[in-house]
């Protein structure tokens, strides 16, 4: 029988393709490819940002770099391509790294680069939740190993 697909931040697979060059490889993520058939996505990449590249935060509608570079275009390009990415692979459940202005839900950095988390969800992850796909974070995925 077909695996159901699941969208994941290809960085929670051990691809080194967050800001600073490196990965978030999480092992329980990797682990439901056994019930999963896993498809990988970094929205960043997707959306043209290079890697490494300077750490970016959600200040209002906006998404500025630490260096007050305005990246909200490739923000949103790299959330309708991972948009595209769920639809062509039937994906309707999403698994992605918390806290980042791309994947997190619930919890995002303030904007100021304070370190402090205020509520709100990275640009991919409010726009997969708004077209319909469930998403967790690598914080409380424990549905999905059900
Ligand atoms: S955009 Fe998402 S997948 Fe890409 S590095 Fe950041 S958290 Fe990981």
């Amino acid at each position: 029988m077909k695996k159901e697909a699941l969208l994941v931040s290809a960085c929670l697979l051990g691809e080194k393709c967050r800001y600073d060059g490196g990965s978030k490889y999480c092992a329980r993520t990797e682990q439901l490819a056994e019930r999963y058939e896993l498809v990988p996505v970094c929205p960043e990449v997707l959306g043209g940002l290079s890697t490494p590249r300077p750490p970016s935060e959600i200040l209002g509608e906006r998404v500025i770099t630490i260096d007050g570079r305005d990246v909200t275009a490739q923000f949103r390009l790299g959330a309708e391509r991972s948009l595209e990415a769920a639809r062509k692979a039937g994906a309707v459940k999403a698994l992605l790294k918390s806290g980042s202005p791309s994947c997190g839900r619930g919890l995002v950095h303030d904007g100021l680069f304070s370190g402090k988390l205020v509520p709100g969800s990275g640009v991919t992850a409010a726009l997969l939740e708004k077209n319909g796909i469930a998403v967790y974070t690598e914080l409380d995925f424990e549905p999905l190993e059900r």
